[in-house]
């Protein structure tokens, strides 16, 4: 079977063999994909002329709607969704409930904080500023949604958020979409995208959809279009240094990898609440998803004397939970994607322990349940101690994306921010203390180098939203090796398929211009 792809409003077959996409607790093939010989070029010329117009005919308000009824669609199909994540990515029901509710929660959520923008067609942002001594002639900044494209390549560990978290922003701000899911697990998508299109709610070419490798897609992208990439560091460099996005200054935001860190106070000892607060964090940002999640927790800095109590504790747990085919009931950790991503977290692996302790895993030749470990693509959930954190290079740098987690021990409080530094930027940290004043210098220290920090302490009860939770009314993204990106934030997600610009006028032209518009003041309330 080979899925077809969806470019101006048809659905097209690639040509030749195609890429195969595989089972990884089976290895069987599922189906195939192929972008060859697909008219990318006419697709987006298609998508701009037809699908942006007929967005951008209708208010904030209604496109609002539009998302509302594809979170209907969308949740009409889920257990769908569910099957094809415990078949393409060998999803436990908790790793295909963090992607695919998390999709649907984020649609919903922009369908219902879209309708506060209401009957505008484009933003007003700021006052009028007066430019002459008569004050007739003034200026007035306004954010207009592009007339392009928004081109989403997405990575393959989140194949139904992913779509979604990007999608929704886009299409509220009335810019059609183009998703190219990573070939890996592309089918949860393409699934979403053909309920989608069946529904018949949205215009044609609001939506479309290329599988396989499309890789000269860039090549056909223009100045209004805006691309969206989110995936590994290596690649993500690729896309910003393309010749036609350079040229044409196509504006690009970037979701890339990110060693993402926890961080235990130097008051809280073994026994106490929230010590067991970031076991429990550990453990599940370890298990869930089998790691591969890019806000998963990758170093744990802990006081030196706590270094032992914790690996105990962590190791009780996983030791106890099983890992193999998520369709056996007691199965909690799943596998990771396919076997090419087995052989880079074994190879991330080695590094890692070049310069740590195994703590517990690490054994490539371990046994998962029900499953064959020649066809099947595990990884036992490791936990590593860095000998030396401050001398170490690799627990700094390399992302093993994987069920992979590093202890790293801090004897001093001077040398704990320069580490987490070392991260070169972060989605996320998170740190857990009841001293405020520890707090503070957490995230006063490397609040620039992260896109979002949680700070826990005992006075939420546990009350939180976890470290590796993205939730769509704050922002998603990071600085520096975590790509630059912003995404999520509520409606602040609009800003990147908007383009401000200032309109010097006549003050009673600006006014009627001024009309037309929702305030931004209603993106960051
Ligand atoms: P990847 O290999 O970089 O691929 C990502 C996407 O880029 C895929 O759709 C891939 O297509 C495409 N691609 C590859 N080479 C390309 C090229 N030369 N030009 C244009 N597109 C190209 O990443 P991945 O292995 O799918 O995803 C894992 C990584 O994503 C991890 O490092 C993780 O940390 C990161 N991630 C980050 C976030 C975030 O929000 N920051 C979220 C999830 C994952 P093909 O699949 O067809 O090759």
């Amino acid at each position: 079977m080979k899925l077809p792809n969806y470019l101006a409003d048809k659905w097209i077959v690639g040509s030749g063999p195609g890429t195969p996409m595989v089972d990884p607790v089976t290895g069987d093939e599922l189906a195939r994909i192929s972008s060859e010989t697909t008219d990318l070029k006419g697709a987006l010329d298609f998508a701009r002329s037809h699908g942006g117009p007929a967005l951008r005919e209708l208010s904030y308000a209604q496109r609002a709607d539009l998302l509302a009824k594809m979170g209907e669609v969308l949740t009409a199909n889920r257990e769908e969704y569910f099957r094809l994540s415990l078949l393409n990515l060998g999803a436990t029901q908790a790793d295909a409930s963090f992607d695919v509710d998390g999709a649907l929660y984020t649609m919903k959520y922009y369908a219902k904080i879209g309708r506060a923008l209401a009957e505008g067609k484009m933003l007003k942002e700021g006052a009028l500023v007066s430019l002459s001594k008569t004050g007739a002639f003034g200026g007035q900044h306004f954010l207009v949604p592009t007339k392009g494209v928004a081109v989403f390549i997405n990575a393959f560990n989140f194949p139904a958020w992913g779509f979604c978290e990007k999608a929704a922003p886009a299409l509220l701000s009335g810019v059609p979409v183009l998703v190219k899911p990573a070939s890996p697990t592309a089918w949860l998508t393409h699934r979403m995208v053909e309920d989608v299109v069946k529904a018949g709610d949205l215009p044609p070419g609001a939506i479309s959809l290329v599988c396989g490798s499309a890789r000269e897609l860039l090549d056909h992208v223009r100045e209004e279009d805006i691309v969206s990439f989110t995936g590994s560091a290596d690649t993500a460099a690729l896309v910003r240094s393309q010749a036609n996005v350079l040229q044409r200054s196509v504006r690009v935001n970037i979701e890339a990898d990110s060693i993402n860190s926890a961080i235990l106070g130097p008051d809280c000892a073994p026994g106490t609440e929230l010590f067991g607060l970031l076991v429990k964090e550990a453990v599940k940002e370890i298990t869930l998803k089998a790691g591969q999640k890019c806000t998963t927790i990758r170093r744990v800095f802990l006081p030196r004397q706590n270094v032992k109590a914790f690996g105990e504790a962590v190791t009780s747990q996983l030791s106890t939970m099983k890992v193999g085919n998520a369709r056996n009931a007691e199965v909690k950790v799943g596998p990771v994607v396919n076997k090419a991503q087995q052989s880079a977290c074994f190879e991330g692996l080695k590094k890692l322990r070049s310069e740590c302790s195994l703590v517990f895993g690490g054994n490539e030749n371990f046994e998962p349940v029900d499953a064959d470990p020649q066809k099947s693509a595990f990884v036992q959930p490791t936990l590593l101690s860095a000998k030396d954190g401050l001398a170490a290079r690799f627990v700094h740098d390399v992302e093993v994306f994987g069920p992979v987690i590093t202890v790293v021990a801090y004897d001093d409080r001077k040398d704990l921010i320069p580490m987490i530094r070392r991260g070169s930027g972060s989605l996320v940290a998170s740190v857990f203390s009841n001293d405020p004043a520890f707090l503070q210098e957490v995230v006063l220290g490397i609040g620039d180098l992260h896109g979002r920090i949680m700070a826990v302490d005992s006075s939420l009860g546990g009350q939180y939203t976890g470290h590796g939770n993205v939730v769509p009314s704050c922002l998603h993204g990071g600085p520096g090796r975590a790509g630059g990106g912003e995404e999520l934030a509520g409606l602040r997600a609009l800003l990147l398929y908007h383009r401000r610009f200032v309109v010097q006028g006549p003050v009673n032209c600006i006014k009627e211009l001024s009309g037309l518009c929702a305030d931004t003041n209603l993106l960051y309330s």
